[in-house]
């Protein structure tokens, strides 16, 4: 059962061969029994896992299916979810319970679908690799000695261990694609805009966007249907309709443009890395898709461009985590100034403190014009890029990531080498596109994902671009064999 895709779960659920508590336990056992080895729950909710589960079986018995009905799934612990702990990977808010859900997970529950529990992830999602959390570092199933990525890499680790059907993510610069790759599963970033940020516990505002990491395409087009879409509580997201994703997913791709950038095969890409993504590219060429060189002369500026605009919105972001309206708060504070420091000071990590020091420096007055308001425009300059090529392609295909995934202390000591993981991903958040990362082979048995991006709220396009890879080949139905 626990190797069943979501489409082929509705269809075991449909044709009764078995319930969604029979489901539900059968990967609540799993978690049990396999996640001492990974690490990639914070928490896990049984009674709410099974009482959703009961009730899914009710209403399908009475004739009221959903489109998630029964479906087990976890969620990154950066969404709020009414009476559970929302940690988001800190320290600071490990004892808070939200009093609400966030948007995303109030869709979840109203088509459905059961929650197995909440997924561990980097600090405040600032990270790569899963090693920032302050529940510890989460573990990759293909090879326990690395990392799963990050900042999702905790539902990375679930979903490829098959602990859970599919999970949610976030991605400000790279968090669902890079765990995806380094996991060897689908991860899907939607549009800016595309899902509602409500509930969703900011990191950097202008970036963020939650989206979905799956076996396949198919599973991210079913649940893109539950997410997607205007919510009036979040004033980002935006007024476009919401196609049925999975009706497109079989297009045929004859005279699909498909542009590579010769910037994401330079330098600094791994050369088996980039074979394997050749190798990918090949299979469109079989369909029938054109394949040409493009540009993005910008790319360089994206890693710099991002470490100013991402901490300065984090740096104004957690200023709320104070100790008197949210988050830890330390004992005995003297005044009200050491209540801020201590509080501050012991609830935060080293990379989260790291960043709000550069966003606050970044902000002050004397250099807000030097840095922040100079990101911007460089922003735009990225932006530009890709407004260019896509005039001539419809889609654009690299690496995810420049390498397999590193081993856990490989890079703790080296952040910039670390954040220079993302520099195939972050330019598409800061043009605010949607991306996705498939499994496309392995370089000594650690997996490498193929990076789609295409243009704004063409999801639907993307999706059946990588359905189709999906179709032709089976990179992304293998499982690390420790977790068969
Ligand atoms: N790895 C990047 C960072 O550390 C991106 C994180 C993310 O997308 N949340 O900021």
């Amino acid at each position: 059962m626990h190797n069943k895709t979501i489409a082929e779960l509705i269809v075991g659920l449909k044709a009764g061969d078995f319930s969604s508590v029979e489901l539900t336990q059968t990967y609540l056992e799993r978690i049990n029994s396999l996640d001492q080895q990974l690490n990639s729950f914070i928490t896990v909710t049984p009674e709410i896992a099974l009482q959703q589960a009961q009730q899914a079986d009710k209403q399908r018995a009475a004739g009221n299916v959903e489109l998630l009905n029964g479906i087990p799934l976890a969620q990154k612990d950066i969404f709020c979810t009414k009476d559970v702990k929302t940690s988001c990977g800190s320290k600071m808010l490990d004892p808070f319970i939200s009093p609400y859900n966030a948007t995303t997970i109030e869709k979840f529950n109203s088509t459905g679908a059961v929650m197995l529990g909440k997924t561990n992830m980097d600090e405040f999602a600032m990270g790569s690799s899963n090693e920032t959390s302050w529940y510890g570092p989460v573990k990759n199933p293909w090879a326990l000695e690395a990392v799963p990525g990050g900042s999702s890499g905790g539902s990375a680790a679930a979903v490829a261990a098959r602990l859970t059907p599919a999970a949610t993510g976030t991605d400000t610069g790279g968090s669902i694609r890079q765990p995806a790759s380094f996991c060897g599963i689908t991860g899907l970033k939607p549009t800016y805009g595309r899902v509602s940020r409500y509930g969703m516990i900011a990191f950097a505002s202008s970036l963020d966007q939650a989206g979905t990491l799956s076996r396949t395409a198919e599973d991210a087009a079913l649940m893109l249907n539950v997410m997607a879409g205007l919510d009036r509580r979040d004033s980002t997201s935006v007024d476009q309709p919401v196609p049925d994703y999975t009706a497109s997913l079989n297009d045929s791709l004859e005279g699909l443009k498909i542009g590579l950038p010769k910037e994401y095969f330079s330098e600094g890409l791994d050369d088996s890395v980039a074979k394997v993504i050749e190798d990918a590219v090949k299979e469109y060429e079989k369909e029938g898709a054109v394949i040409s060189e493009i540009s993005l002369p910008n790319s360089q500026l994206a890693v710099p461009t991002y470490y100013i605009i991402a901490p300065s919105e984090c740096s104004s972001n957690l200023s709320r985590m104070d100790g008197v309206r949210f988050g830890h708060r330390c004992d005995n504070p003297e005044d009200l100034n050491d209540l801020y420091i201590r509080s501050r000071g012991e609830g935060f990590g080293p990379e989260v403190k790291r960043r709000i020091l550069v966003g606050t420096y970044a902000l002050s007055e004397g250099f807000y014009d030097a840095y922040y308001v100079k990101a911007q425009k460089t922003r735009r300059l990225i932006s530009n890029d890709f407004k260019a090529a896509f005039e001539n392609v419809d889609v654009i295909m690299g690496p995810a990531a420049p390498s397999t995934a590193f081993n856990i202390g490989e890079l703790t000591d080296d952040p910039i080498t670390m954040y220079l993981s993302d520099i195939y991903t972050i330019a598409v958040n800061l043009a605010g596109l949607p991306g996705m990362s498939i499994p496309a082979g392995f370089v000594n048995n650690r997996p490498v994902g193929l990076q789609l991006i295409g243009r704004h709220f063409d999801e639907a396009k993307l999706l059946n671009i990588a359905h189709s890879f999906q179709k032709n080949t089976d990179w992304h139905s293998r499982g690390p064999e420790l977790f068969s």
